[in-house]
């Protein structure tokens, strides 16, 4: 993966620079790179996923601190509110490669949609895609899976290996085309009725069919049968991605089968929310453990861990734990988890308590 660029870089802006400063360079940059008008996508992707965490106060803070690792990279998922181009569909696919035996994986930068994904049209000689969901526990999506699904669809009949003719008997002269493959068809017009050439339904373009039909299917080549599919979800999917299985979709007699496109689904988590590759979580810890110091058991997603909060930790304190966020989509490497401190200012103190915070306010 390609080194990041500086996200005030990217936009030409000061570290100090305003809101207003980081809208106006935002504005200007994303005019002249939008993909729609000729621009650079990847130029676009990376101001798009610039401005994401520097117009957000705490996503510009936590950047600040720490750098690309506090603000989840680009996992994709965390898009959703920000598209400045609202009523225009921008989607960007991750591409291909990769994942063998994982199927392909679309996750769209700008939050959840699924309609203008790239796909094969259903035409002649090819079966229809499906679409389906898969829903996912936090972890499952952090650590990856393997899960059934199972669908009713077209699935190439055993008996006549898909021909739709009885094993063992020849084929004929197409009966409806007379062998050209080729039926004319009558359409209404605006301007009157039109002689239009299409394929022959009956032999679908071949000009012979079988001299007898198939038993097993009658002719069609397919059978409707339930399927269980074994999918392999890799590490690292979230909300929105979706997994596509090539020819795992309807198949069709004579043709390639569609695909299959399964879109997930993650539940929320009771401890941990998640933006991109980080896992968000926050912890709270009493007023003197904030002003002393303390160690702290805190949960992780591979479980719970002793963390260090220094003297003098204040309220909104974000601590970041390197290697326990997600496991990066494409690639090696996991994102960090930030912890946030909230200090809690004890109410309900006894006499004793009391006294000793008396005695403290003294000291001043
Ligand atoms: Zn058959
Ligand atoms: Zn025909």
């Amino acid at each position: 993966m390609a080194e990041k660029r500086d996200y005030y870089e990217v936009l030409g802006v000061k570290k100090d620079a305003s809101a207003d400063e980081v809208k106006k360079a935002f504005r200007k940059l994303a005019v002249k790179y939008h993909p729609d008008k000729g621009g650079d996508e990847a130029k676009f992707k990376e101001i798009n996923e610039a401005y994401e965490v520097l117009k957000d106060e705490k996503k510009r803070q936590r950047y600040d601190q720490f750098g690309h690792a506090g603000v989840g990279g680009a996992s994709g998922g965390s898009y959703g509110g920000g598209n400045p181009f609202s009523g225009q569909n921008v989607h960007f696919d991750f591409g291909d490669g990769g994942f063998d035996g994982f199927g392909d994986i679309f996750s769209s930068f700008f939050g959840g949609g699924s309609s203008s994904r790239s796909r094969s049209s259903a035409g002649a000689g090819r079966g229809q895609d499906i679409e389906t969901s898969m829903n996912l526990t936090f972890e499952e999506a952090v650590f990856g899976t393997e899960k059934e699904v199972a669908l009713n669809l077209d699935v190439q009949c055993d008996h006549c290996k898909g021909s739709g003719a009885e094993p063992g008997f020849g084929t004929k002269t197409c009966p409806t085309c007379k062998g050209s493959g080729q039926e004319v068809r009558v359409i209404n017009s605006l301007f009157g009725p039109i002689q239009q050439a299409q394929t022959c339904h009956t032999c679908h373009g071949r000009g012979k069919v079988p001299e007898k039909a198939c038993t097993a299917c009658g002719g069609k080549g397919v059978r409707r049968e339930k399927q269980e599919i074994n999918v392999k979800i890799p590490a690292g999917v979230d909300e929105g991605s979706t997994i596509r299985l090539n020819g795992r979709g309807e198949a069709i007699m004579g043709g390639t089968s569609g695909d299959l496109f399964i879109s997930i689904h993650v539940q929320p988590h009771k401890k941990f929310t998640r933006e991109g590759d980080l896992i968000l979580s926050e912890e709270t810890i009493s007023m003197v453990d904030a002003a002393l110091g303390t160690e702290l058991e805190v949960e992780t997603i591979d479980g719970e861990l002793t963390m260090r909060i220094p003297a003098g930790t204040q309220s909104g304190t974000d601590f970041k734990l390197s290697n326990h966020g997600v496991p990066h989509l494409r690639g090696n490497g996991r994102g960090a988890q930030i912890i946030t401190i909230k200090v809690q200012t004890p109410t309900n103190l006894s006499r004793k308590q009391r006294d000793i915070l008396e005695q403290l306010r003294n000291t001043r």
